[in-house]
């Protein structure tokens, strides 16, 4: 069936939340996508920076097989070996001293178990950020700034104070002893990939140390080596209270993880939360799969791979393009026009498949398991397609 008939049942069908589909793709392998039409593209989007190591990569269908194979849910009376031993991997890297793991099927969903948790500490304000994105549940809905995402669903859980992405005098003036928690998201990549400046999660771990708030660190887009740092906020030496992840966790099977630490690591008690497809043994074996994966290498190459980029985009000098920004993986490539989804459009139909986070901005999240060689033809290409709109 080609894409145009695909469409056209798409649209009949499908809730209308989406707008039409710009392809339809039938397979994937490695860093590329095929569409229904049989046309192949260089995937540098990984499916919103989903898709860590690919499409089809091997280790984690045989995971994803063989667990669902053997075992694949048991609901959350019951454990499995799969998950006891994610959940352990991941409280290893957050540089606190103990840290428990609830498992969730998504990013807005690890956020709603953390937004819970503040309420916990018996304070009720939540301190965000302008500029945020924390997922569309309603919870999460309310952690996120963007005044037409928020406004048609209000009223949104209350108690959210938004303060200027960045600013220290700002946060310090509102933080409190009511504050719950200071969340922060390491670079805010639905905002255009716009990283936090130098130092300012270090100030915000202090803040929330004078005021007796929890530290929240939304990761689902950051983490995961998307950044070049297993947990990007790592890099600036911090340790959170509470680390969210998603995206990069299962490989684009639904997994995500609310990680919480110091004060935050004994809120939960039983009966306060729960899931019933959160961390079942097949996604915990996807997330394993893929922990497999970055420790065997692909986190190391995916910094280089990220540092080459960035350069590459910023040697070709274009004078449509005013910076490059973002950590590792994640790029922002700033552009002086409103011009960014044209872009993306053309280079879809030029086999590339990238996204405009916003009119200006062109978002680069390719698999990390991308070569130099791999994305050159994508650099050499994006001049041209720049070239169009000078
Ligand atoms: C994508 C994203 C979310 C929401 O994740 P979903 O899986 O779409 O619910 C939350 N926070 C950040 C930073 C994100 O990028």
């Amino acid at each position: 069936m080609t894409q145009e008939e695909l469409t056209a049942r798409y649209g009949a069908v499908m809730m209308n939340a989406f707008g039409s589909p710009k392809r339809v793709f039938e397979r994937g392998e490695g860093v590329h996508l095929f569409d229904a039409d049989g046309n192949r593209y260089l995937d540098l989007l990984s499916g919103l920076a989903v898709n860590a190591l690919g499409h089809a990569h091997p280790g984690v269908t045989r995971a994803v097989s063989e667990q669902l194979g053997r075992l694949g849910h048991v609901s959350n009376f019951f454990a499995s070996e799969q998950q006891i031993r994610l959940a352990e991997r991941l409280s290893a890297l957050t540089g606190a001293e103990r840290t428990r793991v609830f498992f969730t099927n998504s990013g807005a969903e690890a956020n709603e178990a953390a937004f819970k948790l503040t309420r916990l500490t018996g304070r009720t304000k939540v301190i965000a950020m302008e500029g945020s994105f924390h997922g569309r549940t309603m919870g999460a809905l309310a952690l996120t700034h963007t005044a037409k995402y928020r406004e048609p669903f209000e009223p949104l859980p209350g108690g959210v104070v938004f303060v200027p992405f960045g600013d220290t005098e700002a946060l310090r003036a509102h933080a409190d002893d009511q504050t719950a928690a200071i969340l922060v998201e390491t670079v805010q990549g639905e905002n255009g990939v716009v990283p936090a400046p130098d130092g300012f999660l270090r100030d915000a771990r202090e803040i929330a140390d004078r005021v007796g708030a929890l530290l929240w660190i939304d990761e689902v887009q950051t983490g995961l080596g998307r950044c070049g740092e297993w947990l990007a906020h790592r890099h600036d030496g911090v340790v959170a209270d509470l680390v969210t992840l998603a995206k990069g966790l299962g490989n684009g099977f639904p997994v995500g993880a609310c990680l919480a630490s110091g004060p935050a690591v004994d809120l939960l008690q039983p009966g306060q939360h729960g899931t019933t497809f959160g961390g079942n043994p097949v996604a915990a074996a996807a997330g394993n799969a893929v922990l497999d994966a970055l420790e065997s290498g692909v986190l190391d190459s995916a910094r280089n791979t990220g540092r080459w980029l960035r350069e590459a985009v910023a040697a070709l000098a274009h004078p449509l393009i005013d910076h490059v920004r973002g950590r590792g993986m994640l790029l922002g490539v700033v552009l002086k026009a409103d011009v960014a989804p044209q872009i993306a459009d053309a280079a879809l139909t030029a086999g590339f498949v990238i996204n405009a986070p916003r009119p200006d901005v062109i978002r680069l999240a390719p698999p990390l398991i991308s070569t130099p060689e791999d994305l050159s033809g994508f650099v050499e290409a994006l001049g041209s397609l720049l070239d169009a709109h000078v």
